[in-house]
């Protein structure tokens, strides 16, 4: 029997006595008032029960965590259209790149890198104002989770805003091979309010549900089976940039991960889990975050490449 609430307090007091904890995210200026010493994990399994320690219950910016529920509403508003403007393969290339897209015409590597996402927003905005998109996504997440208290962090968001150039060239590269229909300003508005979505690993753990468990949560349909796992493999093989595969071996997870330092991961049928730590690794992926999943999955054989 796995004593899994002791555990997450073991890691997370390894976490805080951990010398080497990355470097925080400075190019979103609010992004880099974080203090460096954080680190919080929770887990949710399948049987409702919660386990967490550290700074589990604060909110930070989840950043392109929010690319998964994106991913989620662009599939549930066009289907597997979607897969004409947006690829499946992991890019090998940063979160931000524009290389491929000249080569590639404009379509996106897979939904997860900054272009990706960019044009998930576009697809909702076929149908929504920015307003509404952004209240959807908001009313989605907080469904999910099970709590009203989810917001958008507006300070976050207008540093987006501001400093957001490489993102106004993915978007603008990509109208010009009209892969972007929505005014840029407008899908890029999208993008910034869903990168800044604030939630804490309780949170994040808790709107992770419906990929540990087939598309369901409580009971109700969220998406169907087929589209649950589909979505956990994009998070498999694309769901930490040019890391992605490190993370596989290390792991073994389904994860996506945020320039904020969250990792949500999920270990289907089992759990669903949220760790948070903002000193990120050179490819943008939470240093201590991705070492502690590391640790979690040795102590609970979790890798879904290990027998159960
Ligand atoms: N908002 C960030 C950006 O567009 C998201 C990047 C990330 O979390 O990896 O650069």
């Amino acid at each position: 029997m796995i004593d899994i609430e002791n555990i997450v307090t073991e890691i997370a007091e390894e976490m805080r006595a951990h010398k080497d904890r990355g470097t925080v995210a400075s190019y979103i200026p609010p992004l880099a008032c974080v203090p460096d010493s954080k680190f919080g994990v929770a887990v949710v399994m399948a049987d409702g029960t919660i386990h967490s320690a550290g700074d589990a219950d604060e909110a930070f910016s989840i950043q392109s965590i929010s690319k998964v529920f994106a991913l989620t509403l662009a599939l549930g508003a066009v289907g597997d259209q979607l897969w004409n403007r947006v690829g499946r393969e992991p890019s090998g290339t940063p979160f931000n790149s524009i290389v491929q897209l000249e080569t590639e015409h404009g379509i996106p590597r897979n939904p997860f890198i900054n272009a990706g996402a960019i044009v998930l927003c576009d697809v909702l905005l076929g149908r929504h104002q920015p307003r509404e998109a952004i209240g959807q996504m908001l009313r989605f997440v907080r469904t999910l989770s099970g709590d009203d208290a989810i917001a958008i962090d507006e300070t976050v968001a207008g540093g987006e805003q501001d400093t957001g150039f490489r993102n106004r060239a993915l978007a603008n590269y990509m109208r010009a091979f009209g892969n972007i229909h929505a005014p840029v300003e407008r899908v890029l508005g999208t993008y910034f309010h869903f990168c800044a979505l604030a939630m804490s690993c309780r949170q994040l753990a808790l709107a992770g549900r419906f990929l540990m468990d087939g598309g369901r949560v409580d009971g109700h349909s969220i998406v169907t089976a087929s589209r649950a796992r589909r979505i956990n493999a994009l998070m498999m093989s694309c769901g930490h940039y040019d890391n992605s595969g490190d993370f596989a071996f290390r792991v073994g997870l389904p994860g996506k991960s945020g320039v904020g330092g969250g990792i949500l991961s999920v270990v289907p049928g089992v759990a669903s889990i949220a760790v948070w730590s903002p000193g990120l690794n050179p490819s943008g992926n939470s240093q201590l975050g991705t070492l502690a999943l590391e640790r979690l999955v040795q102590r609970t054989g979790w890798s879904v490449f290990e027998p159960r």
